[in-house]
């Protein structure tokens, strides 16, 4: 393990990442680390800054998708309960960033508080929902944000305030290396009220997505509020298309599903193939939803 010896209790080296994502594909990570606390990680952090090991953090993986050659350096797996903690007082909510978010939905609408259900359906960690502005039709998590605590690119934990902070459609300005955890402003309400809100959303979620299947979330952003990548996909006549193993929905054309065999390099195949229908029937450049490692 050679540059990362010192941190053999928590690193292991060529672990497969596929088991790590909703697509289940992809090639081992050189080194995979799960830092059992905040000392373990920054200590990782600063010996990854001086070997020049690149580093990368996985929440839940669910909006990734692992190349089958995998990923050289680092991958930071935050799992641990030291990353995990949730608290409620009055209506604002600690949570950090590898708190899954279905729990975290319920514990709050359990605690008379309502706004994160709007991400009913949604899988991954506040750390990926506050990395790409998660959210539907209802709303984004940004809407909920007071503050996210960080480990900035010198390992330091700093805070950002709202006023600093910035989301967008399915985006955001959080950029530091590591998103530990964040603060919420919620609304009181009565529980049952939300608990009926979040089945309602389930409902049209579980219509409208492949669940059950072997995906991430939606590959491409909608080019524009009015323009749907979804409808122009399907529009392009690719509906149930194949790659390899790779295919997309037949339920929601913006998912592509992972087939018995399929690998990353189908999947990646029917991405190229779907951007160039879309781009000569209709002139849209679809840009990725998806992270790819
Ligand atoms: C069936 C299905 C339905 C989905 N529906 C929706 C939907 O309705 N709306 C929606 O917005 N998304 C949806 N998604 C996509 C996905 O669930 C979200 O994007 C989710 O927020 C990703 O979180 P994650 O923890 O899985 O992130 P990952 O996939 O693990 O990581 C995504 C990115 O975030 C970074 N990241 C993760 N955690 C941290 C951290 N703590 N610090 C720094 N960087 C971090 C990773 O490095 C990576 O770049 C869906 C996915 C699936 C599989």
């Amino acid at each position: 393990m050679h540059r990362l010896d010192a941190f053999r209790e928590f690193v292991t080296e060529s672990e497969s990442l596929a088991p790590l994502t909703w697509f289940r594909l992809g090639g081992p990570a050189e080194y995979l680390a799960r830092p059992r606390n905040l000392d373990e990680l920054t200590g990782l952090l600063a010996c990854c800054r001086s070997t020049g090991l690149s580093t990368r953090i996985l929440g839940g993986g669910s909006n990734l998708l692992v190349r089958d050659e995998g990923v050289t350096g680092v991958v930071i797996q935050l799992e641990s309960p030291a990353f995990s903690d949730v608290a409620v007082e009055g209506r604002r909510v600690h949570a950090g960033a590898a708190v899954p978010l279905t729990p975290l939905i319920s514990q709050t609408a359990r605690s008379g508080l309502a706004g994160l259900e709007i991400l009913t359906g949604i899988p991954g960690t506040v750390g990926g929902a506050l990395r790409c502005n998660a959210g539907g039709r209802g709303g984004a998590i940004g809407q909920f944000v007071h503050s996210v605590t960080v480990l900035d690119s010198r390992g330091e934990v700093q805070v950002r305030d709202r006023d600093d902070l910035i989301f967008g459609y399915r985006s955001s300005n959080l950029d530091d290396p590591v998103l530990l955890s964040a603060e919420f402003d919620l609304q009181p309400e009565d529980p049952k009220s939300v608990v009926k809100q979040m089945m309602r959303i389930w409902i049209v979620k579980k219509e409208n997505q492949p669940y059950g299947h072997q995906s991430s979330g939606t590959i491409f952003k909608d080019p524009t509020p009015e323009v749907s990548a979804r409808v122009l996909i399907e529009q392009s006549g690719l509906k149930g298309a194949r790659e390899g193993g790779a295919e997309v929905s037949d339920r929601h054309a913006n998912y592509i599903i992972a087939q018995a065999g399929a690998t990353a390099a189908d999947v990646l195949r029917l991405i190229d193939l779907i951007r160039n229908q879309v781009r000569l029937q209709f002139g849209y450049e679809l840009e990725l939803q998806i992270q790819i490692w």
